[in-house]
């Protein structure tokens, strides 16, 4: 049996998959079984943000890997000391608690969202106001909060206690915030719901309604954070930080990681045994973590990422079959005139160039150390199939 075979034959199918098979890959360049080589405008969705096999985060991951590769959280690492230090100081953070995924550091967040008002209000303050087309993750609570109806099937019953309004609706916001609720939880760019931006009038009424009221405002950055819309967290782009921000995806390059950062306010909230997960702080996963820290923190690296989304922004509004590109950053989708989105990523690969699809956008999340020249040479890729 081939590999496709063997999969087909033992790994479930809860995946559509595009027939290729990965084997290697170096900087922003995959190969596949065949030999073939693609350009990725993907990174394994968002999750390879120095590309593939970087050598200072591969030589720390690999040393790491050689001298202590797990230790569970009875005791302490050095690794997990500094990375946790690292990401307080770069976010502006006070602490952290590390989980293994997006959706882990999400659940955290709603414990703990829910802990700090049960502490400080007693029952009956538990609802979490989530936005319409939002997405937080796959776990019951995660795909609970999400406000997608196509989500919320076949698994029933779902977790109770989250309400959802409409992104940008000042007013059902308003009319949804009574004294049941402990926080809201927000995208400021809608990632799986099709790379949309909140509005910075939104965002301030959030802002503004929650301090009023003691309500919690947690930033979902699972995709937004790490560099990745040219800031090291998307809240900066709207002067806010959130009382708690959840990170994943590509914040250790490509190995899993997640982590739910607190301000002051929160930082106490979750006591000895109230919340725990086996790998979280895998000395492996810190490791590759404060390799991509170091490189985001390193002079000049943020400014490159913002002329790269210039760049690319500018290539893409000269092809005429494109309706227009949202989000921030190197966090783009393309809203297409008449073709479809998947089709164009069927036809992407078959021509050497990987994306990814968010509803009916196109959606590229290249590696944030991608070259202007690889940049130029996936966009022709794309241009030459949008305009065929
Ligand atoms: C991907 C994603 C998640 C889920 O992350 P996993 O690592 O797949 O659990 C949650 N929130 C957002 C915004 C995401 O993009």
């Amino acid at each position: 049996m081939n590999t496709m075979e063997k999969f087909d034959k033992h790994v479930m199918h809860s995946y559509k998959r595009y027939p290729l098979v990965m084997q290697k890959g170096e900087g922003r360049r995959c190969t596949d079984e065949n030999g073939k080589i693609y350009i990725d405008f993907g990174s394994g969705i968002g999750t390879n943000s120095l590309g593939y096999c970087d050598e200072k985060w591969s030589d720390a991951v690999c040393r790491q890997v050689r001298t202590l590769q797990h230790s569970s959280n009875y005791y302490y690492t050095g690794v997990q000391a500094e990375f946790a230090e690292k990401l307080c100081e770069t976010s502006g953070y006070d602490s952290v608690f590390f989980g293994n995924s997006g959706a882990e550091a999400n659940e955290c967040a709603i414990k703990i969202a829910r802990k700090y008002s049960f502490d400080k209000y007693g029952k009956n303050r538990h609802n979490i106001i989530t936005l319409v087309n939002s997405f937080h993750g796959r776990t019951m609570a995660t795909l609970s909060a999400t406000g997608q109806d196509v989500f919320h099937n076949y698994f029933f019953p779902f977790l109770e206690g989250f309400i959802n309004v409409k992104a940008n609706d000042i007013d059902d916001l308003k009319s949804k915030l009574d004294d049941t609720v402990c926080a809201v939880m927000l995208e400021y760019i809608q990632g799986e719901g099709g790379v949309n931006a909140l509005n910075q009038d939104f965002v301030n009424a959030v802002y503004e309604l929650c301090e009023e009221k003691d309500i919690l405002v947690i930033a979902d950055e699972v995709q937004t954070g790490a560099g990745r819309t040219g800031k090291f967290l998307a809240g900066e782009h709207f002067g806010k930080k959130a009382d708690i921000t959840t990170m994943a995806k590509g914040l250790a390059g490509g190995i899993p990681i997640g982590a739910c950062l607190t301000n002051e306010k929160c930082s106490n909230v979750l006591s000895a045994g109230a919340h725990g997960s086996t790998f979280g702080g895998n000395p492996i996963a810190c490791a590759g973590g404060i390799a991509v820290l170091e490189r985001i923190n390193s002079d000049g690296f943020l400014d490159e990422v913002n002329e790269k989304a210039v760049f690319i922004r500018k290539e893409l509004e000269k092809c005429s079959e494109i309706e227009s590109v949202s989000g921030i950053g190197l966090m783009i989708g393309i809203k297409l005139k008449t073709k479809k989105a998947s089709d164009v990523a069927q036809k992407a690969l078959e021509k050497g160039l990987l994306i990814l699809t968010a509803k009916d956008k196109v959606r590229l999340l290249p590696p944030l150390t991608i070259s202007m020249e690889e940049l130029g040479d996936g966009i022709k890729i794309l241009r030459d199939i949008l305009e065929e």
